[in-house]
């Protein structure tokens, strides 16, 4: 029985981990990824998990290299 096919290139980013306005490099290529970026043009938004009214996970795709990112970490983010 063979398995389908499973994402293993899946990066995982963590936010409380980035310093700044949450943009990062992509893992792959590089490109700056700006979750605050709406236009897509460097990613499209996959999937989006909530928790009650909170976003807990991000997974999104690098429009460059296709690599699949899933961001985490919005749960611990202060509100300011
Ligand atoms: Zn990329």
């Amino acid at each position: 029985m063979k398995k389908q096919t499973v994402d293993k290139s899946m990066h995982t980013i963590d936010l409380t981990k980035i310093d700044g306005d949450g943009a990062f490099p992509c893992p792959k290529c590089g490109t700056m990824i700006s979750p605050d970026d709406e236009s897509e043009e460097t990613y499209h938004i996959v999937e989006t998990k909530v928790k009650g009214d909170e976003l807990a996970e991000l997974i999104l795709t690098c429009n460059k290299c296709k690599t699949s990112i899933k961001l985490t970490g919005f749960m611990s983010q202060p509100e300011t």
